[in-house]
């Protein structure tokens, strides 16, 4: 089939990436034990502490997220160390659980609906139980991308400072970095994983952590076996600007370009486009009379937006019909949701028109596929973009 113009990528991840990312890309890959390498890695590295919120190390390795989370649980525990997993979707199980089993952790995977965020009483209640201390660490998605829930990282923080517990707080923001509200230092998480393929706009191919002191600490003594994603050697080579194995240096061109990007739109001002979207994502789907997956308002993600289709109406024919006619791709029902759901990203370089046009695409769906729905999503949007714009705030 012929397409003209642009697709529309508007799965949760990897994101469009934009041109001026992709020209910064697109250049000579050069030494990288060289002088203008370490000047690069120095960059990178420097630039990216602030979109973490951190003054604390982040090492990059050139792997997706999923070696980052490997990478937070090798360097910081030992075989047996048992580890509280929240079960907030796929991606807790997938990324997380998973990995944590089969690297001879003891996982204690506290149970969810995949409805709502973690539960900072479930925390409390859990480490306020285990008075020897045995379980060394607590792991929570913030965003879940699989259901467009995002868990509150500061309460889960305030719940473990009561509990006097001192497991490290390690938390996945591989679908909420760059888009929406994170602290790294403020909220006391020792590790953070995340991507380079969605706020930060970069293509697939760079994850990361950030490394509180107390996970630094626990480095130390930790005994899982580790090579490829061990901290120490990364950080050594780092101190200069260098990598100890090859790193992925035009993927750094580009995350050079991301954070001078992000800089001159400023961080809070990213977080609040990305809620304006949500927002109005949000408004659509009530005028639609559809079902969002998160039924906890406070926990809204607003870098995708997870839509349950009718009884009896697959999601994932929706999705092939919008593809097939419009050329957008949307996301796909993962785990349990597979066919009951789809997910409509609305995050990184993205704009109210893109929104529109992925609204549109979607309204115009539903209807070509035969799911119910009332009309009038689109404009619903579009009347929560414009009343905002015209100084009405319609989100906080
Ligand atoms: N965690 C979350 C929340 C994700 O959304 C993803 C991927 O989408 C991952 C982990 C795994 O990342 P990757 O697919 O880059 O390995």
């Amino acid at each position: 089939m012929i397409r003209t113009g642009r697709h529309f990528l508007q799965i949760p991840g990897p994101t469009n990436v934009p041109d001026r990312i992709l020209r910064a890309m697109d250049s000579p890959t050069i030494d990288h034990r060289g002088p203008e390498f370490a000047k690069l890695g120095r960059d990178v590295l420097e630039g990216i502490r602030t979109i973490f919120k951190t003054r604390g190390s982040v090492v990059m390795f050139p792997a997706s997220g999923t070696g980052a989370c490997e990478a937070a649980l090798v360097n910081t525990l030992s075989p047996g160390d048992r580890v509280l997993i929240f079960e907030t979707g796929w991606f807790s199980h997938i990324a997380w659980r998973q990995p944590a089993e089969r690297l001879g952790l003891v996982v204690e995977y506290v149970p969810g609906t995949w409805r709502r965020g973690a539960s900072p009483d479930e925390v409390a209640a859990r480490l306020g139980s285990d008075t020897q201390h045995t379980i060394k660490a607590v792991v929570v998605v913030h965003n879940e991308t699989s259901t467009g829930v995002t868990s509150r990282i500061a309460d889960i923080r305030r719940a473990m400072n009561r509990a006097r517990h001192p497991a490290l707080l390690m938390v996945d923001t591989v679908s909420s970095l760059a888009s929406i509200d994170y602290r790294h230092d403020e909220w006391e998480v020792d590790v953070t994983a995340t991507g380079s393929q969605k706020g930060l706009m970069v293509p697939p191919g760079l994850s990361f952590n950030a490394v509180s002191e107390k996970a630094l600490a626990a480095s130390k003594t930790a005994k899982l076996p580790r090579a490829y994603w061990d901290w120490e050697a990364m950080l050594k080579n780092n101190q200069s600007g260098f990598f100890p194995y090859t790193p992925a240096t035009n993927l750094l061109y580009g995350l050079r370009e991301a954070l001078n990007m992000l800089q001159e739109e400023g961080l809070e001002n990213v977080f609040r486009r990305h809620a304006r979207h949500g927002e109005a994502t949000r408004a659509a789907v009530r005028a639609w009379g559809l079902e969002l997956v998160c039924e906890e308002p406070l926990e809204y993600s607003n870098s995708l937006t997870a839509i349950f289709t009718s009884e009896g109406h697959n999601a994932d024919r929706l999705r092939d019909i919008i593809l097939e006619h419009f050329d957008m791709s949307l996301g796909t029902g993962l785990g349990k949701l597979a066919g009951k759901a789809f997910r409509i990203g609305h995050l990184g370089a993205f704009n109210d028109l893109m929104l529109a046009g992925t609204l549109a695409g979607v309204e115009m769906g539903l209807r070509l596929a035969g799911v119910p729905y009332r009309e009038g999503g689109v404009m619903a949007a579009l009347n929560t973009l414009t009343a905002e714009r015209q100084g009405e705030p319609v989100y906080q």
